[in-house]
Parts: C-alpha cells; sequence; structure tokens
C-alpha cells in the first residue's frame, strides 16, 4: 500500500499566465469544433469557422491569425487570445548534391526528429517519421540502435508536410503531380502501426480535400510487419502499403527483422493478402534490403517470389545503405541486378532504390545521427518535462 499524502505536500496546479496556448495543427475537424464551441463561438457558426481556419492553415499555411482576412476581426482576436498555430522549429536544412533536403526539427520537450524531401523527375515525395526512435531493433538499421524516445503526435507528423511546403514554397498549389511534394512515404524514424492511432489521424488532415489534399493513393506507409494493425491501415487511412521483408526464411528473418519472432512470415503474408482493395492497380510494395552475402542469393530471390505468388506486388530493392559501424557491406551492384532478373522473370517489378542523401545521411535507415546527440540529454529533458 502506497504512504497516505500528506496535505501539505499536494500541490494544486494553477493556470500560469505564461501557460503555453494549445496549438491548433493536428487537431481534427470534431475536434476544432469542440475548442471553438468553447471559447464562445455560436453553434450555427462553427461548421463555417472550422472550415474558414482549415482552409488557412492547410491550403494557404497560415500561422497567424491576424492574415484570416475573411474572419471578423472579434473572431480573430478571440482565436489569438486562446490558440496558436505553431510548427517545429527548424534546427537544421540540409541540401545534398542530388538535391535530397533533411530537415532537423525540434519538438516540445526539446527532441529532435528528421524528415527528408527527395526531389525526382516526375514526383517529389516527403519522407516523414513517425516516433523518435524505434522500440525494434532491425541490426541493419541506424534508427534501430536508438531506443524508442516517444511517439510523435498528429501535430507533430502533419507538421513535417508544412514545414517541407513553407520551405518549398509550395502554398496554394493546386493538387497532383505538378506539386513538389507529391508523395508521402512513412518511411522516416520508427514503426508507423506501433502509433497507429496519431499517424492515421495525420494522414486524415493531409487527405482532406479542403486542405492539403493528397490523394491516399499517393500516401504509403511502410511497416516492419505489425500485424494485428495492418488492417486498420488500409480500413482506416486507405494508404498503400509497403512490407520491409528483407528475408525468405524465417530463420534469417527472425534475426534482421526481430519482430518476426512475434509475426512470422506466413501470419504476415495472409495479413498482406487480406489488405483492403488490394488489386494490379493497389499493389503492395515489398521492400528488400540488400545484404552482402546474408540475403542476396539467386536462391533467396527465387524463394522470395514463390512466397508472394499470387499477392498483387511490387519488390524495391534497396542496396544497403552503410552507417559508422555498420555490421553489414551492401551487395555486388551485378548481384542486386541478377536478383532483380530473378524477380523481374517471375513477372514482378523489382525497381533498384536509388540512394538518395548520402552525403548528408538522408538515405533509408540513415536517419538517427541528431536524435543520438538528443538522447544523451534524454534525463535531462524528462526532468524537464516531467514526461
Ligand atoms: N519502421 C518502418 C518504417 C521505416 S521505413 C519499417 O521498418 O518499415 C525505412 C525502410 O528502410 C525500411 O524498409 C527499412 O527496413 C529500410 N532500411 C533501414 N535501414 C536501412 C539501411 N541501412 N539501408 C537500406 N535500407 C534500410
Ligand atoms: Fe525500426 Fe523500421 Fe528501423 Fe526496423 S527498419 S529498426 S522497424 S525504423
Amino acid at each position: 500500500m502506497s504512504a497516505p499524502i500528506t496535505p501539505d505536500l499536494v500541490t494544486v496546479p494553477r493556470k500560469l499566465e505564461t501557460e503555453v496556448k494549445p496549438n491548433l495543427i493536428g487537431l481534427s475537424r470534431n475536434a476544432l469544433k469542440t475548442a471553438f464551441a468553447d471559447i464562445g463561438t455560436p453553434e450555427k457558426q462553427l461548421k463555417m469557422r472550422v472550415n474558414q481556419v482549415w482552409g488557412w492553415m492547410y491550403q494557404k499555411g497560415a500561422t497567424q491569425f491576424d492574415t484570416m482576412t475573411n474572419l471578423s476581426k472579434d473572431f480573430r482576436a478571440s482565436l489569438a487570445e486562446h490558440f496558436q498555430i505553431i510548427r517545429p522549429e527548424i534546427v537544421t536544412r540540409q541540401i545534398s548534391d542530388d538535391g535530397t533536403r533533411k530537415y532537423l526539427l525540434r519538438i516540445a520537450g526539446g527532441h529532435e526528429v528528421e524528415a527528408v524531401y527527395i526531389p525526382e523527375a516526375n514526383r517529389g515525395t516527403l519522407c516523414i517519421s513517425s516516433q523518435i526512435g524505434c522500440t525494434l531493433t532491425c541490426p541493419f538499421c541506424h534508427t534501430g540502435t536508438q531506443k524508442l524516445v516517444r511517439n510523435l503526435s498528429a501535430g507533430e507528423i502533419v507538421s513535417q508536410i508544412l514545414i517541407a511546403r513553407d520551405d518549398l514554397g509550395e502554398w496554394g498549389k493546386p493538387a497532383g503531380d505538378k506539386r513538389l511534394i507529391s508523395n508521402i512515404v512513412l518511411m522516416g524514424m520508427g514503426e508507423p502501426l506501433y502509433n497507429t492511432d496519431n499517424v492515421r489521424d495525420a494522414m486524415l488532415i493531409a487527405m482532406d480535400n479542403e486542405g492539403i489534399s493528397l490523394s491516399r493513393r499517393r500516401i504509403t506507409l511502410s511497416t516492419s510487419g505489425v500485424v494485428p494493425e495492418i488492417i486498420r491501415a488500409g480500413t482506416e487511412i486507405g494508404c498503400m502499403l509497403a512490407i520491409s521483408f528483407h528475408a525468405t526464411t524465417d530463420a534469417v528473418r527472425d534475426k534482421l527483422v526481430p519482430i518476426n519472432r512475434k509475426h512470422n512470415i506466413a501470419e504476415l503474408l495472409q495479413a498482406c493478402r487480406d489488405y483492403p482493395r488490394l488489386s494490379n492497380s493497389e499493389r503492395i510494395t515489398f521492400e528488400y534490403v540488400m545484404l552482402k552475402g546474408v540475403n542476396d542469393s539467386d536462391a533467396d530471390a527465387r524463394r522470395l517470389v514463390k512466397l508472394i505468388a499470387g499477392i498483387p506486388a511490387k519488390i524495391n530493392l534497396i542496396p544497403f545503405n552503410p552507417w559508422p559501424g555498420s555490421p553489414y557491406e551492401r551487395s555486388d551492384w551485378e548481384r542486386i541486378e541478377a536478383f532483380a532478373d530473378i524477380v523481374n522473370d517471375a513477372g514482378y517489378a523489382s525497381p533498384i532504390r536509388t540512394p538518395r542523401g548520402e552525403d548528408i545521411m538522408a538515405a533509408c535507415g540513415q536517419l538517427k545521427s541528431a536524435t543520438e546527440r538528443q538522447r544523451k540529454s534524454a534525463k535531462k529533458i524528462a526532468q524537464e518535462t516531467g514526461m
């Protein structure tokens, strides 16, 4: 039994003048309605007010209430009194020789997280993070050597898109190919399906037609294989699915993707077969990191196509990206091509992912360095924030 609390030890929380105002970014339309009702907005105006503010925040990228000129002065003042619109702070922005941009962002509590923008000839992809660090420990992944610090909130996830749009000057452009950020991949730090609710809420904001307006088919969520959550990605987000497959036997996958010990290959592939709307136009991407002498033999390629038989799929071969102290080597180019040929001959597209932003450690699996620095002061941050 715990000791009784003596009255003089109890501190009553007091609302301080300096207390942070709630941030509107990341709230759903319903949550915004409640927030606006709480500050006295008449019931019959709520829907319109939410639409107006939503448009300013997510179509125009506004961060100041006084720029929202179609709102009455009084309402603007009331909004400014109670709320704020803030993004995480950009700590650094690095631009690679190939045009890739890596943003290091500081979020509440002093934690740091990375997002990467990858321009290509016919599209631009923003790779966003869902957690700081990762609970999983895939030994070839730099993020995996970093303990989980915490999940990102929906606001922190969607803010990565807002910040990249600010930086690229992309507010107000119509949806589609012409946009610099035409696609989103949840392939940054962390396991998105260990933070499914916040990832879903953030993606619902990104897909909203009166806001950022990204089609669900332009959003790809990559999972290491959190089987019980996979269906939810399909039903609640409706996004495209990528699986970090990486091995063709349970013995090897147990080592490379340790979540396999909990949900093995057979279970994972069943979840893929059950994925909603699976079809030739909505295929699953199987990601396969090419590790020299570990998972890159002809026999592996043949086992791979046998395992996924019947699943509309494409195989994305990822040449291993090394990081300081990494225990693997990248497969030779001829080996990667031979592997790709076998997969291709079996009828699956097998693009080889060109490493992007390697000079700034922005390529797949390299995101970490900033967060390690942060981890060293995790204790201090915990003391400061009470988290
Ligand atoms: N946690 C999720 C999302 C991260 S996606 C997942 O694992 O799917 C990042 C992709 O890059 C994953 O397929 C991951 O396995 C892969 N990856 C990780 N480290 C890598 C490295 N060093 N080189 C190449 N790909 C890597
Ligand atoms: Fe986590 Fe994905 Fe890296 Fe594995 S590959 S450690 S699941 S981020």
